[in-house]
């Protein structure tokens, strides 16, 4: 049961009248004099919101979405999940924040988080409890492996995205967001993801041998590659803000192996894919590699309360005590809502539902690459992207996606965009999102598309 008596009954979508409705638009006047410049959602998804229930969000004026965003991929079970609210409620009648001090709900979050890594892993692997972002525990990762391999250089990928901190920013490919910001980290290097779609070394299918991975090993063993042994490589098993692009299994088993010959820790970055979002719980098990240090936050508490892990090989526990503190380092109500999530991901084959409602997904859009303005679909279990480009010069259609996303917002559907210039619109659904709802919010989507998308539409 609900804690707000009408949520329950919340079905959609609907929306009546224009966006936003006079109350919503009351609240984001206010926001826009009163919070920074850099805030973000609200100027394409222009709603103010009144309450959540699982797949779907009511604005102030009474408006119901389908929230195929859920904070970034954070509400894995939907929002206030009734089980994971009870679970967080009564811890916080009972004990909310505890540093880094053991306690019950801490302990079963923690044992319940270790159950799920594959069997090989779970021996051997240590947890530490960072800052509660994904961008604090990216910082712990880095920081870890240079302590362990006093080493001082890392390798990212062109398209990634690691947060806004200024070593995750560091990390990340977008430069619109670092070019305003002078001294950057130093000794970090970018290489090309295998973006096969739009392959960065202008190969095809047809001519490519993973080349991309070929670059990558040459300069690392090359005498001459400019690039002294680093610290660690960090990864997305799949770009979630870069557009939706998996990572091509080859590249990352290349990737795997030249790290282990190397000695170089390789960092998955799995805050976005991981907790279930790609089908199983990290999506480095389909790949078939055993990372040294796994990087998870958003969904781990299912509910959005704030938490943070590394989940690394025992080999590399090297920090001195204190050597990666943060005072909110102890959320037991994302203990208790997170432990009491993984059983019911297990209880409810909620694992089995992202594979079935991604096939759906796949079915369901598959429609859409006849149009000449989608040059890929794509995507792993309930992580769907649809890339927009010109069909005259192929460049990437971010004002279009723009379009898109705000025809969706009108007809009941919240999706996010991604990619280069924002050109791919993201589908980020709850994990146990029913059939009926994703049946209805691909239907918005391809209309949004087929809509704003004429023949002539040049893109700005
Ligand atoms: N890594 C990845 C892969 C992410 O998608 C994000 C957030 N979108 C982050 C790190 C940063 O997480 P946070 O916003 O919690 O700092």
């Amino acid at each position: 049961m609900s804690l707000i008596d009408d949520v329950d009954a919340m079905v959609g979508p609907r929306v009546r009248g224009g966006l936003p409705g006079p109350r919503s638009a009351e609240l984001l006047t206010r926001q826009e004099l009163r919070e920074s410049n850099a805030r973000v959602y609200g100027r394409h998804l222009p709603i103010a919101v009144e309450a959540a229930s699982g797949s779907f969000v009511r604005d102030l004026d009474g408006n119901v979405f389908i929230d195929f965003l859920t904070g970034a991929g954070v509400l894995s079970l939907g929002h206030s999940h009734p089980e994971l609210v009870a679970a967080a409620a009564e811890q916080l009648g009972r004990f909310c924040h505890g540093l880094d001090l053991p306690s019950p709900a801490k302990d079963a979050f923690t044992e319940a988080q270790l159950s799920m890594l594959p069997a090989a892993m779970r021996g051997r692997t240590k947890v530490h409890f960072c800052g509660p972002t994904g961008a604090n525990a990216v910082d712990a990762a880095i920081k870890l492996c240079k302590t362990a391999t006093g080493r001082g250089d890392v390798i990212a990928f062109q398209g990634g995205f690691h947060g806004t901190t200024h070593l995750a920013m560091a990390l990340t490919g977008l430069v619109a967001n670092k070019a305003p910001v002078p001294n950057g980290v130093p000794g970090v290097h970018f290489f090309p993801f295998s973006h096969c779609a739009d392959c960065p070394l202008g190969l095809s299918r047809a001519t490519c041998a993973t080349n991309c991975a070929t670059l990558l090993e040459h300069a690392l063993r090359d005498p001459n590659g400019g690039i002294p042994r680093p610290a660690a490589v960090i990864v997305e098993m799949v770009q979630g803000e870069g557009g939706v692009v998996p990572a091509d299994p080859d590249f990352v088993r290349r990737l795997r192996r030249l790290t282990r010959e190397l000695d170089v820790p390789l960092i998955v970055d799995e805050v976005q894919t991981g907790c279930g979002r790609t089908g199983t719980w990290f999506a480095f098990e389909q790949y078939d590699i055993e990372p040294d240090v796994v990087v998870a936050s958003k969904a781990l508490s299912g509910i959005g309360q704030p938490v943070a892990i590394i989940l690394y090989d025992e080999r590399l526990d090297v920090w001195a005590p204190g050597a990666h503190t943060g005072t909110f380092r102890g959320n037991q109500l994302a203990f208790a809502a997170g432990a009491e999530a993984v059983r019911i991901v297990r209880r409810d084959d909620v694992l089995g539902n992202v594979r079935a409602r991604a096939a759906q997904i796949a079915h369901r859009l598959d429609g859409l690459r006849a149009d000449p303005w989608v040059r890929d679909v794509r995507g792993r279990g309930l992580m769907w992207g649809v890339e927009l480009a010109d069909p005259f010069d192929g460049r990437p259609a971010g004002a279009l996606a723009g379009q898109v996303q705000a025809r969706c917002l009108a007809d009941g559907l919240i999706v996010e965009l991604g990619g280069r210039d924002d050109c791919v619109v993201r589908l980020l659904p709850p994990l146990n999102v029913t059939a009926e709802v994703v049946e209805q919010a691909c239907a918005i989507l391809i209309d949004a598309v087929r809509r704003c998308a004429p023949a002539d539409l040049r893109a700005s």
